[in-house]
């Protein structure tokens, strides 16, 4: 390694330390922390935040990469010393541009919008948390014309999440994918619902079952545990720790089980990055100053995704595994064949929230909010005006009435944390998702064979190698033209949704 890239790493390795320890406190936070740790908490957080950011902004950092830009220039963009110069100097040029100013108004403002999102919900009064919207709003479209985009202020806050995209980018292919799934979800609702998924299920067995199903896709517990948490996620301090947590409703096995398969899916990512990458500008985003290895948003909710839908609905998956579903909820079970519980788990119903959603309607819940959201960031809808947006697309896309807000478009959390843009990457993952497992299915004649013996090793390896060793060394589309040989694509998702909902074969 040059001197410059020695530099660079040292100060690149300290605040992937600084990130880790963040992610600490808030793994903490979402799972062990009495409800009094809230405001110190954040506090800390945003201390240790700001000293990352100052690190970025340094003179070594600075120097170095200057050093290692021009030790490096005329190298192909590929190269990695090149790429980690160019990342860095590409975060250092992002921090620039929002001011300390800009930055202590969104960390005042998300606590107290947070409250009153809650009070809102709480009591479904959508004026309680307007004021906060609005400011919400008029702060997302300040940092996205100190960021700059390309005419659409969307496009800046898409970015943060899903480099590459722009608002233009994610209309197209969600047009794309509502054309296809709309006739889809046509021909599938309305089908019998199963209630065999709402036996009752303690919640000690169900905790045993998905520690075994998360050992079941090679998820690491000697670098990994599973804890509870009212929100499910993974989160990561290195791939040597990579934490996942999920929930128990004793009324609907579901939400566990598939929850912890999704939340494997997403630690499987983090635990088989390449090692050589810990600590370096290939396992930190720098832009939002979080400790991952994932390339994308949606390159990470592929995997998550992938082992929760593609291999978790299976039928392949039930008939290898129901027994093992037996064993842990005795006697519970006995009467359901592998064939009913595949059906039971896939069972489509249009309904108001987005994390109850079913696959097929999943990503029309996505579509209403990125809509909306696209529009608040252009100011071409009020903020007054969501409720009604909100409801007449519910009404166009799912054909039902929200009885009210909190049905509606105060259910989800990320507009009062000022998070606009992110919604689209969980589109994004499910699209990446059948694209890689369709790809991977065509390379290996033997794959679907092992899956079916319920060998997921071989899987493993597969996603291993096309995607999670790379870590941020890859673009998400990079990585899909290696594996598949086109960039992101809506076609082989919406042939694995008709294939799964349409007709007779669901
Ligand atoms: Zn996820």
């Amino acid at each position: 390694m040059s001197r410059a890239a020695q530099a660079l790493a040292e100060e690149i390795g300290a605040v992937n330390d600084i990130l880790c320890a963040v992610a600490l406190l808030q793994w903490d936070n979402r799972t062990m922390m009495p409800a009094g740790g809230a405001q110190t908490r954040g506090n800390q957080i945003a201390t240790l935040k700001g000293i990352a950011r100052e690190r970025i902004l340094s003179d070594a950092t600075r120097r170095a990469t200057d050093d290692l830009l021009a030790e490096t220039e005329g190298r192909a963009d590929t190269d990695l010393d090149r790429r980690a110069a160019l990342t860095v100097q590409a975060a250092i040029d992002h921090h620039r541009r929002l001011d300390a100013a800009l930055l202590r108004r969104q960390a005042e403002l998300g606590p107290v919008a947070g409250a009153a999102w809650a009070t809102a919900r709480e009591t479904s009064d959508f004026a309680v948390f307007l004021p906060f919207l609005d400011e919400s709003v008029a702060l997302a479209r300040e940092s996205a014309a100190a960021i700059g985009h390309d005419g659409h202020p969307y496009s800046a806050m898409v970015a943060l999440y899903e480099p590459g995209e722009t608002a233009a980018s994610i209309r197209r292919f969600f047009a794309k994918l509502r054309a296809g799934i709309l006739p889809i979800l046509d021909e599938a609702r309305g089908r019998e619902r199963d209630d065999v998924v709402h036996r009752r299920f303690p919640a000690e067995a169900q905790r045993a079952l998905c520690r075994d199903l998360a050992e079941l896709t090679g998820y690491d517990f000697g670098r990994g545990r599973l804890d509870t948490a009212v929100h499910p996620f993974e989160i990561s301090f290195t791939r040597n720790d990579v934490r996942i947590t999920t929930r128990y409703r004793e009324e609907f096995l579901p939400g566990a089980l598939f929850g912890a398969l999704h939340e494997a899916g997403h630690g499987l990512y983090e635990q088989n990055i390449a090692d050589a990458f810990t600590r370096t500008v290939f396992a930190t985003d720098l832009i939002l100053l979080y400790a991952v290895g994932g390339t994308s948003f949606g390159a990470h909710e592929s995997q998550s995704r992938l082992w929760e839908n593609h291999v978790g609905r299976s039928l392949a998956f039930w008939q290898k595994n129901m027994g093992r579903l037996r064993a842990h909820v005795p006697g519970r079970l006995d009467d359901v064949s592998p064939e009913r519980f595949t059906c039971a788990v896939n069972h489509v119903e249009p309904g108001f929230i987005r994390v109850e959603a079913d696959e097929l309607t999943y990503d029309l819940h996505i579509m209403l909010r990125t809509e909306i959201e696209a529009a608040l960031l252009d100011g071409s809808l009020a903020p007054r005006d969501v409720p009604s947006a909100w409801n007449e697309a519910v009404r166009r896309d799912l054909g039902l009435e929200v009885p009210d807000d909190r049905w509606g478009c105060l259910q989800d959390v990320h507009w009062s944390s000022g998070y606009f843009g992110s919604f689209p990457t969980y589109t994004v993952g499910n699209a990446m998702a059948a694209q890689l497992m369709e790809a991977l299915k065509a390379r290996d004649a033997g794959l679907d064979a092992s899956l079916a013996e319920g060998d997921y090793d071989r899987l493993r390896a597969h996603l291993t190698d096309a995607v999670c060793r790379h870590g941020r060394s890859r673009t998400r589309d990079e990585l899909l033209r290696d594996a598949t040989g086109e960039a992101l694509s809506a076609e082989p998702y919406l042939r694995y949704l008709r294939a799964k909902f349409s007709g007779a074969t669901a």
